[in-house]
Parts: structure tokens; sequence; C-alpha cells
């Protein structure tokens, strides 16, 4: 069958099998009442801690959830600062303001798309924050995360990772979620690990900050009617901790298969102006996305050709968070190079996704070497 389309991401090719054992556990689920709580979510949580190398894991609403039940956590309160990359995800920039803290943005590396450990420990003189997010996106991690986690710790700054990219990442050969002081996950179906729904997770070694996630997430309670904290009702839900008990044991396969697919992306689309950017070398990524740069002004050209084959991209991230007009009333401060704002005009991400068939990307990196021969 010759292609003529590959969407930017699918949600569609499970397993055979997966989606009669979902229905089969769901009809379980249903004869139990067991809706909210109970064995499938203690499964979850054993099996990620497992997983993830953390020696707790607490299952939550979403990662948005997850960020702002870490910061509390570990004691940011109302008018602390928190430092965040001013290339990521909005939720990181929204997690903090929700808890009442004021965001400063610092910016990441124009090499590594990431935090890089000078600018991070500038960060903190210039503006002694309580805390900072240390953000890995793309499935990759910053090749300074070890470094990171020292300055953080040695000034004194309490470090929480959002990892909701990241799941099964490693860093200098060690699980980045598992090695965190606190750290938090998203499982929105679009993650390498995706729910049915939304549903997240914080990971920690720490036996308090695991308690007072736990406390946080279910009304601050420190029993059924007392309670000890102005927390959320963040629980997650049986039915997506179902889906994730059996995603999980697909996720090696997945993550292979998302792996190959930016190996092929790195070894197939070689001395164009589009240039793949791959993890650095002490970071083992997990295939969450293909991630190329090319300068701004050609991108728009490139995308028209894509979107006349029907392929779809993305353009993660499009904004610096500095920039985005919800930023202005909150932010109280940022160290702002222009890498963030630069990487937004000049990121490109192609197709990726679990189980990507080799015809599809042959067919992407047709495209775009043909675009290129002009
Ligand atoms: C997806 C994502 C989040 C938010 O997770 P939700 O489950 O959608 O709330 C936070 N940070 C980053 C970097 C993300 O990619």
């Amino acid at each position: 069958m010759s292609i003529s389309a590959v969407p930017f991401i699918t949600l569609n090719r499970f397993e055979d099998g997966f989606r009669d054992q979902f229905l089969k556990g769901v009809e379980g689920l249903f004869d139990n009442t067991q809706f909210v709580g109970g064995p499938m979510v203690a499964e979850l949580e054993a099996t990620l801690a497992t997983k993830v190398g953390s020696k707790y894991a607490v299952g939550c609403a979403n990662g948005t959830d997850a960020i702002q039940i870490a910061l509390r956590a570990v004691g940011v309160e109302k008018n602390d600062v928190v430092l965040v990359p001013d290339m990521t995800f909005w939720a990181t920039f929204e997690a903090v303001v929700n808890v009442g803290a004021n965001p400063a943005t610092v910016d990441v590396s124009r090499e590594t798309l990431h935090w890089d450990v000078e600018t991070f420990k500038a960060a903190i003189e210039k503006f002694k924050p309580k805390a900072a997010i240390m953000v890995h996106l793309y499935g990759w991690a910053s090749p300074d995360t070890t470094a990171i986690r020292k300055a953080a710790k040695d000034a004194g700054v309490l470090l929480i990772e959002d990892g909701a990219q990241c799941f099964g990442t490693e860093v200098d050969g060690k699980s980045v979620l598992g090695e965190s002081l606190i750290s938090t996950t998203s499982f929105y179906p679009a993650k390498v690990l995706g729910a049915s729904g939304d549903a997240g997770a914080i990971f920690t070694n720490d036996e308090n900050l695991a308690k007072t996630a736990r406390i946080l997430v279910n009304h601050g309670r420190t029993d059924h009617y007392s309670h000890g904290m102005i927390g959320w009702n963040s629980r997650i839900g049986a039915y997506e901790s179902l889906f994730l008990n059996l995603s999980l044991k697909h996720i090696d396969a997945r993550l292979d298969s998302r792996r190959e697919a930016v190996k092929y992306y790195q070894e197939n689309l070689q001395g164009l102006p589009l240039k793949v950017v791959t993890a650095a070398s002490n970071v083992s990524e997990n295939g969450y996305c293909a991630v190329a740069l090319i300068e701004p002004e050609l991108r728009g050209a490139l995308i028209e050709t894509l979107k006349s084959k029907n392929i779809g991209f993305g353009t993660i991230y499009p904004g610096a968070m500095s920039l985005q007009s919800g930023a202005k009333d909150h932010l109280v401060g940022s160290i702002d190079n222009g890498n963030a704002h630069y990487i937004s005009q000049a990121v490109l991400n192609l197709p990726c996704f679990a189980y990507i068939t080799k015809e599809e990307l042959a067919y992407v990196v047709a495209a775009v070497k043909e675009h290129f021969k002009k």
C-alpha cells in the first residue's frame, strides 16, 4: 500500500489484544464499582515506582496537578520565587502561579535546548529563589542534569523536575525520574505513557515528601475526616489506572519503536538546512519526539511542503514563556539570552509515535529531501 499521508501523532496503534483486555478490565471495575482508588491504583503506583526506579510513586489527576503538588510538598508558599525554563509547556509556569508563588524565567541553551548549569547558577545568584523547576523536554534531559541538581542542593534551592515528557529517559546511565528530589510526569494521552484521559504522577525517594504528596492529592486528608492541609481533589481514577497498567506491559516496545523513528530521521536527514538535533551523549532518550531546527526564514516554506504532502508536524513550542500574554502579570524577572525565542521560531518536529512504520518514515524523509532539492 502506498502512503499518501503521515500524521504528526496518532494514538490508535495498539498492540493486538489491547482493546479487548481493556474492555474486559472495564467490566471488572464496573462490576466491583471500584472507580477511585483500590487495587488498580495500587498496582499502578507499584509498577511506576519500579519502572522509574524511585522509592515512591503517587498517582494524581494530571501532570499539571503533579507539579503543583510537588511544589507544595517541598514547601513552596505564597510569594516564593520559583525558577522555570523560558522554553517549556505553559503548565510549568502556570503551576507556580497556581500555588501562589512567583515565576522567574531562565533561558535555555541554544545547543541542548535545555538549561545549562552556568545560566542556572547565575539565575540563583540573581533571583535567590526558594525553588526551581527543571524541565526535561522532547524525551531528553539537560546534559547538565546532575550538575544542576548539585548546584541547587549546594544553594539550598528546592529542585522539582517536570518530567511530563521523559518517562524512560536516562541521564548518566540513571533514570531521570528516579534520581530527583521530587519529579512529576503526565499521562496525557499524547505522552509516551498515555492514559485514555488525564492522569499524572509524582516520584520521590523521600518518605516525607511522598507522604505529603499523598495527603495533598486527597483533600489534605490525614484521616478520612481529618484534614491537616489545604490540598486538592487530584485523585487518579481506576479506569485510567487500568489503561496505564495494561500500557506499561508494552512500554518497552513502544519506546523502542519511537527511538527507532528518531534514529531514522537522524541517519537519513543529514547535510540539509533542516538539522536534526540529538540528545546529548550522556542522555538516553525515550523517543518522545523528533526535534529539528531550521533557520526561521526557511521554516514556513518547508511547512507548506509538509502540508501539501499531508505530513503532520509540530513546533514544540512556538513561543517562549516570558513572551506569553498571560505571563506579564506574574513574571518577576527573567534571564533572556534570546535562545528560547530563537528555538521557538526555528523548531520543527516531524511525525513520531509508537509503531510508526518504516514506509511512513521514508515518506517523510523523501518529502523533506525533495523540498531542499528544488
Ligand atoms: C504535558 C505537559 C505538562 C502538563 O501535563 P498535563 O497532564 O497535560 O496537565 C507539563 N509539563 C510539560 C513539559 C508537559 O509536556
